[in-house]
């Protein structure tokens, strides 16, 4: 299939790349210039390896404004075996981790946690089916958290924080930031970490990405098994065994991209503007489309909406489908539509969107 030919995906993830990356890939992936091979046939002890491995930390760096405090990690595994690993790294016999629940995503990671120790939920959105971030005033944290945990967005629900909690003076502050990293402008430093799957805006599946302040290291219990210490990763930089290879070599190409296209504050314009466009076309609807999300939570990575019935919901599914507006079928505890925007969805995905729904609803209005 030519490159022209791609459609729209608002696929939630894995989700779209982009196209300079997927091209470099493909040209790649006979033999990278001057090597003869591909990535996924050298060794990960390789200096060719070692460069792109290197290579896609500094740009990670670069574009979050990592500073050397935090070590970044590229491991397997999701963002599922964070949940585990985070309590087993930070959670210690006797204490409690304070959870912030926003969605099934941190509901997954609270049962985990309560497989390691106690977990104290902070404030939760499940009375209104998370349609919803808790206010700053609403957080109730326990006497003195092991560490924090939030989702800064939730993927299913189409929330995300607009800002940053406040945690009690020198208590750890973890977030799950699958599926809105790099959006806009973040103090990592905010943080003590922060973890991400890479399928959404960084990468391929395959690839979880970790950024963990090197203070946190030694905190694991001497039983934890060897890959889920996050010290180990950072002495040996993310090569203690394989690395996922061709995630973190894809990284590298979407980093490059982003970092030409011109960092985090151009990619917040670009959020912007497709996320106001969608919401805009959603409000404007006289009452036709309703969005799941309140104002002021709203996310820019996905945009959840319902219409009068479900009879019409399956059928905008099945007509944006044929006509090239593919994924936009919402998660089952929401349903309705669901339209994820990610950092390389093209604004011209969003303009054809927001056409289509004007013409659907005035053919079944
Ligand atoms: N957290 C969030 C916010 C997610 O959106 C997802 C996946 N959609 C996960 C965790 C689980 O990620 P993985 O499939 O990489 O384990």
């Amino acid at each position: 299939m030519a490159a022209t030919s791609r459609i729209f995906n608002f696929s939630a993830g894995p989700a779209v790349l982009p196209l300079s990356a997927l091209v470099r890939a493909q040209r790649d992936l006979l033999a990278l210039p001057g090597v003869g091979m591909s990535v996924l046939e050298i060794s990960h002890r390789s200096p060719t390896f070692e460069e792109i491995c290197f290579g896609a930390e500094a740009d990670f760096r670069k574009l979050g404004g990592i500073s050397d405090d935090y070590a970044v990690l590229f491991l397997q595994g999701g963002a599922t075996l964070q949940f585990s690993m985070v309590p087993m790294n930070l959670l210690r016999t006797g204490e409690t981790a304070d959870y912030i629940e926003t969605g099934t995503w941190s509901e997954k990671a609270i049962l985990e946690a309560k497989k390691v120790g106690r977990v104290h939920v902070a404030a939760s959105s499940k009375a209104t089916n998370h349609d919803r971030i808790p206010a700053p005033e609403e957080l109730a944290f326990s006497a003195r958290p092991a560490y924090v945990h939030m989702t800064s967005n939730n993927t299913i629900f189409g929330t995300q924080f607009a800002y940053v909690p406040e945690v009690p003076d020198g208590v750890p502050l973890v977030n799950d930031a699958s599926s809105d990293i790099f959006c806009r402008p973040v103090d990592f430093s905010r943080f003590a970490l922060t973890y991400a799957g890479g399928q959404k805006n960084l990468s391929i599946a395959g690839l979880t990405v970790v950024v963990v302040r090197r203070d946190l290291l030694d905190r694991a219990p001497a039983d934890v098994p060897i890959y889920l210490r996050y010290a180990i990763h950072a002495k040996e930089r993310s090569l203690y065994n394989t690395p996922p290879v061709f995630g973190i070599y894809v990284l590298h190409l979407v980093l490059e991209h982003l970092l030409e296209l011109g960092g985090l504050d151009e990619l917040a314009r670009r959020n912007e503007r497709k996320a106001g466009t969608l919401y805009d076309a959603i409000d404007g609807s006289g009452g036709y489309y309703r969005a799941h999300a309140r104002p002021g939570s709203r996310s820019l990575m996905n945009v959840t909406f319902r219409l009068p019935d479900e009879e019409r919901e399956k059928r905008f599914v099945k007509e944006a489908t044929a006509e090239g507006l593919d994924g936009l079928k919402g998660h089952r505890s929401v349903g309705g539509i669901r339209a994820s925007i990610y950092n390389a969805f093209p604004e011209a995905g969003v303009d054809a969107l927001v056409a289509f729904m004007a013409d659907f609803q005035s053919r079944n209005g």
